[in-house]
């Protein structure tokens, strides 16, 4: 059975004052019945643990290098997200595959660098606009799975999160059989590549302008097992409810 998952993708916002969201998300979701994800930028992430702890809810990071350690002015790797608190980290988001060229190939390496250091590797996939409207979505979505994918994947170290990229930030929702389309496409490739034990204990997010009117009938499509939320997770207000649509 795998475990529910809400995470929260804030981007590049959030200051101190950002943390009373957290203060106040584990005032009404502390070890809640589903798991809780918040990844705040990296410059909050070791306070944001802080404010967590023993809440249950976890912290996690929006990128790491795909080194462990080095000349690398301005990254972090996934040893030093561990040590500031966090659990898991995004990895081929795709503002990051847009923003810095980051191909299937870099992604790969950042998400065994994750696992690596012992963190949950969350991994993006999704097709734009132009190459869902030409039909080539499942193409996309089949290649990005093996060039981004580690072979070390389990349902312990990684998430998967379908994300169209004409739906992030942009109020666009696929239809519900489009968003069970995909699922159940990354579905049958998982339990085909690491068999049928693995491939079903994989958790699979939407990502893409999930709010709470949406959330409970997204929620409701076949191997959704939760969502990754960017605009709708920065306020408790907007949060709240999507996590209540997943319990
Ligand atoms: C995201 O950034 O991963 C995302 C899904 O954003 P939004 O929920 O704002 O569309």
């Amino acid at each position: 059975m795998r475990r529910k998952l809400a995470a929260g993708n804030w981007k590049m916002n959030g200051i101190s004052a950002s943390l009373t969201e957290l203060e106040s998300l584990a005032t009404v979701h502390a070890n809640a019945g589903v798991d809780i994800l918040i990844c705040p930028p990296a410059t909050l992430i070791h306070r944001a643990a802080e404010t967590t702890k023993d809440t249950g809810i976890r912290i996690g990071g929006q990128d790491c290098h795909a080194n462990a350690a080095g000349a690398h002015t301005g990254d972090i790797g996934a040893q030093m997200l561990k040590d500031a608190g966090a659990t898991a980290v995004i990895v081929g988001h795709s503002e990051r595959r847009e923003d810095h060229d980051e191909r299937n190939e870099d992604v790969r390496a950042k998400a065994k660098a994750a696992i690596d250091a012992g963190l949950t590797a969350l991994i993006c996939l999704g097709e734009s606009l132009a190459q869902r409207e030409a039909a080539n979505t499942l193409d996309i979505i089949a290649g990005q799975m093996s060039g981004s994918i580690p072979d070390l994947a389990t349902g312990e170290n990684m998430v998967i999160a379908y994300e169209p990229i004409w739906a992030i930030g942009t109020g666009k929702v696929p239809t519900l059989e489009q968003i069970g389309e995909v699922h159940d496409f990354i579905r049958t490739r998982l339990e085909r590549r690491f068999g049928e034990g693995v491939g079903r204990s994989i958790r699979l997010l939407y990502g893409g302008s999930v709010k709470p009117a949406n959330a409970a009938e997204i929620f409701a499509v076949p191997n959704v097992d939760g969502a990754l939320v960017g605009g709708a997770s920065l306020k408790t207000a907007d949060f709240s409810p999507i996590i209540s649509a997943l319990e």
